[in-house]
């Protein structure tokens, strides 16, 4: 089925109440369609209660639906058992149990390999084991921006504990093939980790396939609720981690000198968890799933092929991404600068180079004025910055209610930009 955005967009309230809204910051995050809206709100209005903990009929429920999530999210990735899905806050959340879990059992002097287009979430975390005398190496990024398979490669070795990579940058719109860095890592006997924040949005992307040991992604991302999102891990991994956050739930037996846990996926997850976040999930699947995931990539690769081949309407326009869109998601980052984006990793290139002549922030300003919402800044991905020689950039990442036109009528605002604000 091709995504026909116009008829999404009615879908979702947020554009009947601001109709000349152009959203283009979806890798921020995404809007939410009425389906997912109502989900959550007939949730609280129906069976809304605690879930495992009551034998009453609202209860039995609302645990119903919180156990039913899980086993359809399991389905959408591909997982083996609904087991290997634990529920969290976000990407954020499930790289920094994992950091912490898997952290225990590392000792001085053992590496963790990351890539140099990695989210500050896939970094911060594993900073921490520096502490612990843990090395942190990254593999780099090509001229192109794509990453560099051989120095993944050289750079995994017999102290290579941990590998953790992002399908897709949420700078560069770069998509790594982390079937085959999976693969790598297997061979190497390293745990392999895929951040699936950018990714498991916008393509199909089964665990089964890759073969890696853990993904994680946020539900906000794809259309759900903030404040749910999704560690998958292998069963037998999960079950012999250490548990994350302790408190009820998470437990098999208490006293007052020793505890059990509870089994997997719920020894992960403490405290009263968020129902209602995993009823939007399970929604927010539903509408992903009835348009069907290889449409809303081809619709993406579209989006992004039309990009290719406007952006040079606007002069001095600096992209930062594969121009291959086999390479590259929706994602497109951008400066109006002096700079040649093949000179950019150059160091003693940049050395010398304005970084950018209308500051990124300036332009998402501009835009604003006709309600065009682009993103600007680091992108929490600071050392990716320096790396392609910038402080900053302005983002688009369209989705599925996107078009052609609104990519063009943002063409022809980047261009008043930069004629009224270029230097
Ligand atoms: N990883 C990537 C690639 C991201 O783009 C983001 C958010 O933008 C995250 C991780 C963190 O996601 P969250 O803030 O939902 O935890």
């Amino acid at each position: 089925m091709r995504v026909n955005p116009e008829k999404l967009k009615k879908d979702f309230p947020i554009f009947s109440n601001n109709p000349d809204l152009v959203y283009l910051d979806n890798a921020a995050t995404t809007q939410k369609p009425s389906s997912v809206i109502h989900a959550v709100s007939d949730y609280y209005s129906t069976v809304n209660s605690n879930v495992h903990r009551g034998v009453y009929k609202i209860s039995e429920a609302a645990t119903e639906m919180y156990e039913g999530s899980r086993k359809k999210v399991s389905e959408f990735i591909g997982a083996r058992d609904p087991s290997e899905i634990v529920f969290l806050r976000n990407t954020t959340e499930a790289i920094n149990l994992l950091s912490y879990t898997l952290g225990r059992r590392l000792k001085k002097g053992d590496e963790i390999l990351l890539t140099e287009m990695e989210h500050h979430s896939n970094l911060i975390p594993w900073y921490f084991l520096r502490d612990a005398g843990i090395v942190i190496r990254f593999a780099r990024i090509k001229d192109d921006f794509t990453l560099d398979y051989d120095d993944f490669q050289n750079k995994l070795n017999a102290k290579t504990a941990i590998a953790s990579f992002t399908e897709t940058s949420n700078v560069l719109g770069s998509i790594n093939d982390v079937r085959n860095l999976s693969s790598m890592c297997r061979d190497n006997g390293t745990i392999s980790i895929v951040d699936g924040a950018q990714s498991v949005p916008h393509m199909p992307v089964d665990v089964s396939k890759i073969a890696c040991d853990y993904l994680a992604f946020s539900g906000h991302k794809m259309l759900a609720p903030a404040g749910i999102g999704v560690l998958y891990g292998r069963k037998e991994l999960l079950d012999e981690m250490h548990p994350f956050l302790g408190g009820g739930e998470m437990i098999g037996e208490v006293g007052y000198n020793n505890a059990t846990w509870a089994d997997v996926p719920w020894k992960f997850e403490a405290g009263t968890q968020n129902v209602e976040g995993a009823v939007g999930l399970s929604a927010a699947i539903d509408y992903l799933k009835a348009i069907g995931m290889d449409s809303i990539r081809s619709h993406e690769r579209s989006m992004i092929e039309h990009i290719f081949e406007v952006m040079n309407s606007v002069e001095d326009l600096r992209q930062f991404g594969p121009l291959d869109s086999d390479k590259r998601g929706g994602v497109f980052s951008f400066n109006i600068g002096d700079v040649k984006p093949f000179d950019i990793l150059n160091q003693a290139a940049t050395k010398f180079a304005i970084s950018h002549s209308i500051h990124p922030h300036d332009v998402a300003a501009f835009l604003d004025r006709s309600n065009i919402a682009v993103r600007s800044g680091h992108h929490c991905a600071m050392p990716l910055m320096g790396r392609i020689g910038v402080s900053s950039t302005a983002r688009v990442s369209p989705y599925i209610y996107n078009d052609a036109a609104e990519l063009d009528l943002f063409f022809d605002e980047l261009s008043k930009c930069r004629k009224e604000l270029g230097r």
